[in-house]
């Protein structure tokens, strides 16, 4: 497979065109920003970290029965997906508060979210990606009632599976977010799950293992993301999937 030309580069990753059909090959770079693009920096390594999990995590749903754009890594960096029509809602799943729900909402840090809260928002720079509810998402067409039904059932099933293989490994996953695309009439998950878009809490410390390391200078970024990542993509990740989700 060749890599053609550059289709979208966005704040931490770069899609290309191949010369396969309807298949694209993504770049995890190093570049690392948050508040809104209000800090930026370049940590060595980062793009590979959030590529191994993102594939550990996209192959692991793919075989419990979730549609992904994955197919294959083609070395640290670049993952080969299938090509989506990406639907621009971002779809977070709270299982504890923390973040913006604490600073929008009545709900204190570490407060258990059961059952888990999904928060939907217009995935719109511009407008700083506003909270959507189901009826504008309906009204604005961005998505079919039915596909946002499908969309937050497999969202859920997503934090089911997920929630479970990090609890193996003393992790909390205190939220996520992720994203959607059409691929014929099925629904897939797109882009990405990695320490850029998840909260993970240690169980035992409470330590952050994710983005907010970055974000509130809690420590070393990058010996945060490398202990985090071997730990999640360990043999005993591999244990046993639970098969109600
Ligand atoms: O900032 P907030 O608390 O709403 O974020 C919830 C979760 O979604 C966090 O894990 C955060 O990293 C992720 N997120 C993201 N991209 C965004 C907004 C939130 O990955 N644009």
């Amino acid at each position: 497979m060749n890599q053609k030309k550059l289709l979208y580069a966005g704040k931490a990753k770069s899609v290309y065109r191949t010369d396969v059909k309807d298949t694209l090959i993504v770049e995890f770079r190093d570049d690392i920003t948050a508040f809104d693009g209000g800090k930026k920096d370049v940590l060595m390594n980062k793009g590979s970290y959030n590529a191994e999990v993102s594939a550990f995590f996209f192959d692991y749903l793919n075989r419990n029965g979730v549609k992904t754009h994955f197919v294959r890594m083609l070395d640290k960096n670049r993952m080969v997906v299938h090509k989506l029509g990406m639907i621009p809602l971002e779809v977070i799943v709270r299982n504890v508060a923390a973040g913006s729900i604490v600073r929008n909402y009545p709900f204190g840090e570490g407060t258990k979210l059961d059952p888990p809260v999904i928060v939907i928002d217009f995935k719109d720079d511009a407008r700083h990606d506003p909270m959507l509810n189901d009826d504008l998402i309906i009204a604005l067409k961005l998505a079919s009632p039915a596909e946002l039904r499908k969309i937050k059932k497999t969202s859920l099933k997503i934090n089911s599976l997920l929630y479970a293989l990090l609890a193996k490994q003393g992790i909390t996953l205190v939220d996520f977010k992720i994203e959607f695309g059409r691929r014929g009439k099925a629904i897939c998950l797109g882009d990405e799950i990695s320490m850029d878009s998840m909260r993970l809490w240690d169980k035992k410390s409470g330590e952050s293992l994710d983005k907010d390391v970055y974000r509130f200078n809690k420590g070393d970024v990058m010996a945060t993301y490398n202990a985090v990542t071997r730990r999640i993509v360990t043999k005993g990740g591999r244990t046993k999937v639970p098969k109600k989700t």
